[in-house]
């Protein structure tokens, strides 16, 4: 139930819906809007009777929601979620480049790839310090190393900073360390994950599981934004299919699906989504061309000597190439791609 407040309803209009919704034993989630405030309501176990909120005063409408994803439905929130970040806005008409390694495997190799990275366009640096790799013999990550020398490199170019957050227990030395808060493809359903950094108050990258649907990428947010943390990017990062001459395949589809469900920003990731080298430039093209609101990109000093993920990382001048292209179609969308002053 969305309860849409008249746009002279006063705050204590609003606060008197806000008890009524509390008295039930619910909670209410107060949506601003461009024109209107509405009130979204959780944890009711049924259908909401929308009678006693009609009657309030202030009150113009009390709407059912027929999704199953509430808060992050374009039901309650018609206008688009910016996500501002260190002088950043994410989300809006502007087009955003992360860009960084997989992982991060020394200060030279961050630094180095910040500095490219930055030079060819890009606003944040990404690079893994906590790695969830498919074998347990597989480089797992710098660690707390690795968040001090993202750090470090956020310092040195003014870049922002994102890596991923695998579990509850590095979550305080993560938020630490990074603007952005990634939760990777394989923790999209670590519903305590998800619950704990909703409890924060810093942005969320959640990148779509391995063979999650568009509905179950949706819920997962859900868990982040009905524990107060509106600040939430979808990533798209391809799915599994019956595909094999490809790592994953990217569901392009899903961004403009996303676009018309929700409000949040939606990225891509076309290095996961593909996972072929030669060919993520296409894919980062295509994810520009389909309405993304950024681009989240894997990009090494020396891809072949990487320690994860070098088959689909592009080196300098590729990422250099690729931008260009990746400018002009976003010029061509009407969109910006944004550098550091
Ligand atoms: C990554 O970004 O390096 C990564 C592990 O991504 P994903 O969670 O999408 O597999
Ligand atoms: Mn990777």
């Amino acid at each position: 139930m969305l309860i849409v407040m008249r746009p002279d309803a006063t705050a204590q209009d609003i606060e008197r819906v806000n008890d009524e919704i509390r008295r039930r034993g619910w909670q209410p989630h107060a949506i601003p809007g461009g024109t209107r405030t509405a009130i979204g309501i959780t944890g009711n176990p049924g259908a909401v009777e929308p009678e006693p909120f009609r009657v309030l005063p202030g009150v113009a409408d009390a709407v059912p929601i027929s999704q199953p994803f509430k808060l992050v439905s374009r039901e309650v929130k018609p206008d688009n979620t910016t996500v501002q970040v260190g002088g950043l806005t994410l989300g809006g008409a502007a087009f955003h480049v992360i860009a960084g390694p997989c992982s991060v495997e020394s200060r030279e190799q961050i630094l180095s790839t910040a500095e490219a990275v930055k030079k060819a366009g890009a606003t944040m640096l990404r690079g893994g310090a906590f790695k969830p790799r498919t074998s347990p013999y597989e480089f797992q990550g710098l660690k707390d190393d690795g968040l001090a020398l993202l750090a470090e490199a956020r310092k040195e170019t003014g870049l922002l900073v994102t890596t991923e957050v695998k579990d509850t227990a590095t979550l305080d030395a993560v938020c630490d360390a990074t603007d952005i808060l990634q939760v990777g493809a394989r923790n999209m359903q670590n519903f305590s994950l998800l619950e704990a950094v909703g409890e924060r108050r810093k942005p969320v990258l959640l990148k779509r599981g391995i063979s999650a649907t568009i509905k179950e990428l949706l819920m997962a947010a859900e868990y982040i934004v009905a524990r107060g943390n509106t600040q939430v990017i979808l990533c798209e990062r391809g799915i599994r299919t019956f595909e094999t001459m490809t790592r994953n395949t990217l569901d392009l589809n899903a961004v403009p699906m996303l676009k018309q469900l929700t409000h949040l920003p939606v990225f891509v990731d076309p290095s996961h989504g593909i996972g072929v080298r030669k060919a993520v430039p296409a894919m980062m093209r295509a994810a520009t061309a389909v309405g993304a609101d950024g681009i989240i990109v894997e990009v090494h000093p020396n891809p072949p000597c990487a320690k994860s993920d070098g088959f689909q990382s592009l080196d300098f001048p590729e990422f250099e190439k690729a931008m260009n292209e990746v400018r002009a179609i976003a010029q061509a969308m009407g969109r910006e791609v944004v550098r550091l002053g």
